[in-house]
């Protein structure tokens, strides 16, 4: 495990430049991984091993950066392996001679494939010895893997992953066989590999003499880009052939690529809303309770929807892509929609219906004629219009051409989220008199305020006083512009509940206002019902593991473990034990799944000082609601961010529904949870002021 500066890529790689990389230097990689948990090291390890592939043999670079992660294509394309655990273990049992009861002993025992194989690999006997794999050879491999179909397709899978097996040297059947069952356990991500293959170009093009700084700006870049692009098929070329410099050009979003959906920001109520506004023109926007959805029109005029995921789901509404087609311009040449799919009630006026009602709609391919559950489309975003991406252009520009990419708008199928613009400005909301520059495009503040003079000393105490009178006139003009504000947000809201849906989305429409990809944005604030009500917004929280449960309960996994994920640390960490919220049925399902799931340990990124008797792979989202957050000696979320060693716990706390739309990197991290913590500590604080005047 070498650090960038201590590592030579050409002395330390295990091969000569124009030969394939072999896949045993992947396998290195991966083994010296393995032994930290450090980030950075992780970090430095990776993009040494591009480092070296960079020097000898760039032209496997794309691929090496999948295996590393352990994918075979951008996750949007959804390609899967499509090897069971049972294919797996046929195969080593095939190339070790140990028999299956021998290997699921191990397995008990040892916990994961990988090592069970390592393991067993030393009893392995060959009479000659095959070529060694090649990083291109076992990528071609897992793409066949991944695209064998029909009668026979298992054998044929089963006889490529035994041929591999065969050809394995030292620690390359350990991670081969992690990459099959599609769990490299080493610590690298998306996040993690983007950031080492900028470094290493960086490095290989410019040398080691670099300033850190520069190392990170190019991580950053690479990241930025990755929001945009998600493909590593782009964005690897395009750092390879022309540098991090490269990227703004060549990773811009473009029509079936999706990006990462740009998210908002809590809030506690009406007056928070307008304090985080900062007396900017603001969108007030219906918030519908659906599912959302990425709207994708490519020139040839075919329809692709992502989810908040980036999973395709272009299969499961084929009416959704019709009523898209139907409502774009003749002429489009392409377009990418931010938008909400409702269930709605065409035959009673359009009306919305719950979101429940959408969830009981068919999740796989459907025709037209199968579809039961009505969709409309509820448009709010415009990101991208005939070859041009919109994402850099403020809110106003990038609404205003909706009408042009969707001329053919029809309720009930595609509408315009309902929306009505908002200006804290004295002039616009009629509250103009004599101080007030009406329409100057300045904050109240500001455009209240007139120029004080500055030297004329006879004029000195007349313009005092005429200063003191401006600034309380502009305090009353300010009063009464918040006063204003507030009444109509207040209506807005209430129209927004009359017609069916959670509430409001107020956006930025000119200042700060670019669409930010995968960021929760100060520009983007929700007003949920929950929030007026008093209560706070709920967590999105990873099971990771389980006691098993007594008495009524017994048979079943209760109470969980759930964590929520910090994208820093790239840890789970533990947030509360959850036993409340769940149905009978839920509990059945749930245990049966966790089950397959079990491991044989806490993995290294799983911080808690809880001792669960069971833990799980992290793999699922529940939407947990609860009574409030405290500081926790056993608990870890958040740790560092309020205490040093105390995490965040939330108490009481109560599964709403599982997220499926939600992956657990998407899991409620820090920054949600210390906004949380802090809204109610200044509730309390507020109420125990109030309380104290009274
Ligand atoms: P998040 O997506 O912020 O992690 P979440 O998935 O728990 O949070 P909410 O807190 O309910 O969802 O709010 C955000 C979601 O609201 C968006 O992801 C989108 O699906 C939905 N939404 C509904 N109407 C709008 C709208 N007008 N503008 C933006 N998003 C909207």
């Amino acid at each position: 495990l070498t650090s960038i500066q201590e590592y030579d890529p050409v002395k330390m790689a295990c091969w000569q430049a124009g030969q394939p990389t072999p896949y045993l230097h992947i396998a290195n990689g991966l083994q010296a991984m393995e032994r930290t948990t450090k980030r950075l090291r992780i970090g430095d390890a990776i993009a040494n091993i591009f480092r070296s592939i960079l020097a000898l043999a760039p032209e496997d670079l794309l691929q090496a950066a999948y295996l590393v992660i352990g994918k075979l294509v951008p996750d949007y394309e959804g390609l899967e392996l499509n090897v069971g655990p049972s294919i797996v273990a046929a195969a080593v049992a095939e190339a070790t001679g140990i028999t299956r009861a021998k290997l699921r002993d191990m397995h008990n025992q040892l916990g994961d494939m990988g090592d069970v194989a390592q393991a067993c690999r030393h009893t392995q006997m060959t009479l000659h010895r095959p070529a060694p794999l090649t990083v291109r050879g076992v990528y071609r491999t897992l793409r066949q893997i991944a695209s064998e179909k029909g009668s026979g397709s298992s054998n044929r899978r089963q006889r490529a992953i035994l041929g591999m097996l065969r050809s394995c040297r030292e620690s390359e059947t350990k991670f081969l066989v992690r990459t099959l069952v599609q769990n490299l356990r080493v610590g690298a991500n998306w996040r993690s590999v983007i950031g080492a293959l900028a470094r290493a170009v960086v490095v290989h093009q410019e040398g080691l003499a670099l300033p850190k700084a520069r190392l990170d700006a190019a991580a950053a870049a690479a990241s930025n880009a990755f929001h945009l692009c998600p493909s590593l098929d782009i964005l690897v070329p395009a750092l390879v052939e022309g540098g991090v410099d490269e990227l703004e050009r060549r990773c811009t979003l473009t029509p079936g690529v999706p990006l990462k959906p740009m998210l908002a920001k809590i809030s506690e109520g009406i007056p928070d809303v307008l304090k985080q506004l900062k007396g900017e023109a603001f969108l007030a926007e219906y918030k519908y309770d659906g599912q959302r959805a990425q709207i994708h029109m490519l020139p040839d005029r075919s329809v692709r929807i992502f989810s908040r995921n980036c999973d395709d789901k272009t299969t499961a509404f084929p009416d959704v892509c019709e009523a898209i087609t139907a409502a774009a311009a003749a002429e489009c040449q392409g377009l990418v929609l931010d938008a909400e799919l409702v269930a709605v009630d065409r035959a009673n006026g359009n009306r919305l219906r719950a979101f429940q009602e959408l969830s009981t709609r068919a999740r796989g391919e459907v025709t037209t004629h199968q579809v039961l559950i009505q969709v409309c489309v509820f448009v709010f975003d415009l990101l991208y219009l005939d070859g041009q991406p919109l994402v850099a252009q403020c809110l106003r520009e990038r609404r205003a051409r909706i009408a042009t990419a969707l001329p053919h708008l029809r309720p009930g199928y595609v509408e315009l989220a309902t929306s009505v613009e908002i200006c804290p400005r004295p002039a616009l909301l009629g509250l103009a008199d004599g101080v007030v520059a009406a329409g100057t495009g300045t904050s109240p503040r500001a455009a209240s305020r007139p120029e004080l003079p500055s030297t004329a000393a006879p004029v000195q105490q007349g313009a005092q006083q005429a200063a003191a009178d401006a600034d309380v006139k502009a305090a009353q003009v300010e009063a009464k512009v918040e006063a204003k504000v507030e009444e109509r947000l207040q209506e807005v809201l209430l129209e927004a509940f009359a017609g069916g849906t959670e509430g409001l989305m107020l956006k930025c429409l000119d200042v700060g206002a670019a669409y930010q990809p995968s960021k929760r944005s100060d520009s983007w604030i929700k007003l949920k019902r929950d929030y007026c009500e008093g209560l706070r917004d709920s967590l999105d929280l990873v099971p990771i593991g389980a006691w098993y449960g007594n008495g009524r309960k017994a048979g079943w996994f209760s109470p969980f473990l759930l964590a929520a994920w910090d994208p820093d640390t790239e840890e789970f960490q533990s947030v509360c034990r959850c036993m409340s919220g769940f149905t009978d049925a839920f509990y059945t399902e749930a245990t049966a799944r966790m089950k397959a799931r079990q491991l044989a340990g806490p993995k290294p990124y799983y911080r808690t000082d809880e001792c669960p008797d069971v833990w799980f792979e992290a793999a699922e989202v529940w939407e947990i609601r609860g009574a409030d957050l405290t500081l926790s000696p056993v608990h870890k979320a958040a740790v560092g961010h309020l205490h040093p060693e105390r995490g965040v716990s939330l108490r009481f706390p109560r599964c709403i529904r599982i997220r499926e739309d939600k992956r657990p990197e998407d899991a409620s991290g820090p920054d949600v949870i210390c906004e949380l913590y802090h809204k109610q500590t200044r509730k309390m604080t507020n109420a125990a002021e109030s309380l104290g005047k009274a």
